[in-house]
Order: C-alpha cells, then structure tokens, then sequence
C-alpha cells in the first residue's frame, strides 16, 4: 500500500508541476487520487497503463479571444475556454460558465470532475467544460447575444453532436444557449439539435432538463434519507444560491415534506421560517434577474446583506451556489447546530477542511459528482431524444431522471462497500466513477 500511495504522490506531484497556478484543478485532483490507493493495489493494469496518467491529461485545451461590442458601440474582450478532457466513454459533455472568475485552472477542475460524474451515470458521456471571464451582470439582452455570437463563431469549430456537446451553467442558462445554438445553426447551416444541450422545449430541449439538477440533488438525498429510515418530513433545509439548481432543489425539497428556510446569492442570504415562497423566488431570480433583498423586501422574509448562509441552523444542507463556499468554520457551525445531511448541489462547493469535518462527525455527505449528476443525465437524455427525433413526457423523463439517481447512490454506497469504507459517498463515487473509464481506457489502447 505504501508502495501504491507513492505511486499516487507522484502523480499529484506531477499534476502540480504541470498545470502551475490553477489551485482549483489541483483539489479536485488530489480529492479523487487520494481515493484511488485501494483500486491500484487490486489493479496494478491502471498504472502500468498510466490510465490514471493520462486520465489527469486534457485531451485537448483550446483558449481563445472573444471580441464584442456593447451598447455604446465600446469594443470589449473576454477569454474563452473549451477544456475537451476524456472522451473514452462518449462525447465530451459538460457545461459553459460565463463569470468573471474563470480561468484555466476552474475550467479544468469543472472538466475533471465531469469524467467522473459522466461516468457515473452510466450513460455514453466523456468529460469536458469550457466558459468565459465575461460577466452577464447587469449586461442588456443585446449584449448577451452579441457575446453569445462572438463566442460560438470561435466554439463551433471545435464541437459536434459527436465530438463534444456543451451546456449551461453558472451565467449560462435557457436564453445564452438559444444564442449560442442560433450562432451555431446559421455558421453551419445545420440544424444540429444534439449539438448542445439545455435548449427551449420547442427547439429540441427536453422536459425537465431545467429541473434536472436540483430535483435530481434532492432525489439523491432523498435516497441517502431513507438508507438511515428517514424522509424530508418536517426537515429544515437550508439552500446556497438562488440559480437555476438551487430554485429546482428548493421545489423537490418541498414537494418532498421538507421546508428550504433560507438561500442566498452573491450579495447575500435571506431567511424566510414559512418556507420559501418559490414563485416569488423564481419571479425575481429568473424574470426579473434582480437580486435576493428584493425577494426578502417583498415577502417580509429577513435579508442579511453579505454573510455565511450556513449561519442558519437546519438538519439539511444544500449548497448549490459555487466552489469552495462551505468551508471549515461554516462546516463547524452547522455540525454545531446539529446539521446531519450535506449534498453537493453545485460542484466543490465544500473545502477538502468541510468535508474532513463531515466525516469526523458522521455527518452524512454526498460529494458534487455524484449529487448533482442529474442535470447531465438529463441532458444524455436530451441527446437520446434528439437523435431519435423525439420528444418525451415530463412525466417519463423525470422518472428516467429519479432512475438514474438511485442507480447512482445505490452504486457509490455498493463500491465504497466494497473497497472497505462503508458508507462512504466520496469514495463510492470516486471509484465507481474511475473504474468504468478507466476500463473504457484500457480498452481504447494508449491514445
Ligand atoms: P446560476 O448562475 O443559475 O446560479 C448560481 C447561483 O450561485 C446564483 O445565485 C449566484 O449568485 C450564486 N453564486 C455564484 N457565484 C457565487 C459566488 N462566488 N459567491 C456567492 N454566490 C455565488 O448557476 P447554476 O445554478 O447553474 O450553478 C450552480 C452550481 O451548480 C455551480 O457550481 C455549477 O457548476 C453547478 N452545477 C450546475 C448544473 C446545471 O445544470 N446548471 C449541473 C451540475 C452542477 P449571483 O447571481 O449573485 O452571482
């Protein structure tokens, strides 16, 4: 073992050496290299095929300049990124984030992440990310479109229905991806619905997509809920961010019984003890894209401005807003307050300190891969329909949603069982989302 854990070391010596700087990329490596001991010592084939080597390699990063004009006629510039990671199990698959803090080393920590995650679903997804420093805030619609279009007239070329298939995520939502579609279409001229994913349900989206990854989050829970005999009955649950996943979380977690009694945004947390009032919420978050006090203004809900969210005591912890925004001493207060479920909505939102306390105090926890995999699912599921040119129920597809979500709980607590860390979400999912690519892999030859 100690002999594997060297092996290990080196390759994370060799992730720092290589990719300088990009800190976010480095956790996310390190979190699933320090799960993977137990599998190299049963499969010494996934080292000496340097699986695991290659697996930490992009296939491809492509970097690009993306010039537009805003509404006085001034020229602006933002980067674009397209990190094209794994593509052994399908087309590389994950999403676009337009904010001002992407730069490499968040693309690729989004990209590494999504080769597990993809994997885990069990459906023919590869890993890749990509995004912008550009921040939407505050920008008219015309200018949204007119960097959507500067951006695919470089993107276009590196993507395809079988090649790679982006999507949304943070300041990446229903009408960035009609630009960018309608930018792709006419460059093209092709109407190439599996192209990209999260689109409007009357130009080849699918039911529930924009649903999938909160209520899928929640699903999850649901199912970690009832290994312990439990339900969302009469649950407090407090939810980090007030974007398209934590709104959807906020819906199934009161569907479900329970009451979500706090969120947040950048500028932010509101705490409402009725429950949140979600067609409040989604009236000001989505139509009116205004910010949180404005909710707390016209519900009579509390709103204190900057803060921890995870102030708020709750049995339930939903963090569903952006990486690295629970860490130790937010992870100490809920412990304290007697917190006994974290599920990753967004992804890393916990630090490696958060989760290291989760565990200490048996805290139950489900890591980002694995809980928030449903809005990916859901998008397989899109592409399933646009290759067959057909358009499913809301009722069937969010039932093919909650399968594939207890697919995959039911396959992380089976393969943390089975390389001896019993309960054990973070390294259920880590090797069970490593395993089938790296097989994938071996299978492929060294390419
Ligand atoms: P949205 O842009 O819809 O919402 C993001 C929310 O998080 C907003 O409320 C935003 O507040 C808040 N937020 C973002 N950055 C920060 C920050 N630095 N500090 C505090 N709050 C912040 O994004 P999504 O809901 O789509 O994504 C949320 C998370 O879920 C991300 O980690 C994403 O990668 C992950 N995810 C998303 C999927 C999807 O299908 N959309 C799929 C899987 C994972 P504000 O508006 O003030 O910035």
């Amino acid at each position: 073992m100690a002999h594997v854990e060297g092996t290990l070391g080196t390759l994370y010596d060799e992730v720092l050496r290589r990719n300088p700087g990009e800190t976010e990329f480095h956790q996310a490596a390190k979190e699933v290299l320090d799960s993977l001991a137990p599998v190299v010592s049963k499969h010494p084939e996934y080292v000496d095929a340097a699986v695991i080597r290659r697996l930490c390699e992009p296939e491809r990063q492509i970097i690009f300049r993306v010039p537009w004009q805003d509404d006085d006629g001034n020229v602006q510039l933002n980067r674009g990124f397209r990190v094209e990671f794994n593509s052994a199990l399908g087309p590389f698959k994950g999403g676009l984030r337009f904010h001002p803090s992407v730069y490499l080393g968040i693309v690729k920590f989004l990209g590494f992440e999504q080769i597990f995650k993809n994997s885990l679903t069990g459906l023919p997804i590869g890993g890749g990310k990509g995004g912008s420093d550009f921040d939407p805030k505050g920008r008219s619609d015309g200018e949204i479109m007119r960097f959507c279009q500067s951006f695919m007239t470089e993107l276009y070329r590196h993507i395809g229905e079988y090649t790679d298939v982006p999507a949304g995520d943070i300041g990446v939502g229903g009408r960035e991806i009609g630009y960018l579609f309608g930018q792709y279409k006419r460059i093209t001229n092709r109407y190439e619905s599996g192209v990209l994913t999260g689109k409007g349900l009357t130009w080849g989206g699918s039911q529930v997509r924009t649903e999938a990854t909160g209520y899928g989050a929640v699903y999850f829970l649901n199912e970690m809920l009832k290994t312990q005999g439990q339900s969302f009955d009469g649950k407090r649950v407090v939810v980090s961010g007030s974007g398209n996943v934590a709104v959807y979380a906020t819906e199934k977690v009161e569907q479900l019984g329970g009451t979500v009694v706090a969120c947040s945004d950048s500028s932010g947390y509101v705490v409402d003890e009725k429950g949140i009032d979600l067609e409040l919420l989604k009236d000001v978050k989505e139509r009116r894209r205004a910010r949180i006090d404005v909710y707390a203004a016209e519900r009579g809900a509390i709103f204190v401005p900057g803060g921890s969210v995870w102030d708020v005591p709750c049995d339930i912890a939903l963090p569903c807003a952006t990486q690295n925004e629970l860490d130790g001493d937010a992870a100490d207060r809920l412990i304290k307050n007697g917190t006994s479920y974290v599920a990753e909505g967004a992804n890393m939102p916990c630090t490696p300190d958060a989760v290291k306390l989760f565990a200490e105090a048996k805290v139950h926890f489900a890591p980002g891969k694995a809980a928030n995999a449903g809005g990916v699912a859901t998008s397989a599921l899109e592409m399933q329909q646009n290759a067959s040119r057909d358009s499913w129920s809301f009722d069937y597809t969010e039932d093919r949603l909650a399968d594939i979500m207890r697919g995959i709980h039911d396959r992380c607590l089976e393969t943390a069982d089975e390389y001896g860390s019993p309960g054990d979400y973070v390294t259920g999912a880590n090797i069970a989302g490593f395993i089938r690519v790296a097989n994938a892999m071996l299978a492929l030859g060294v390419v």
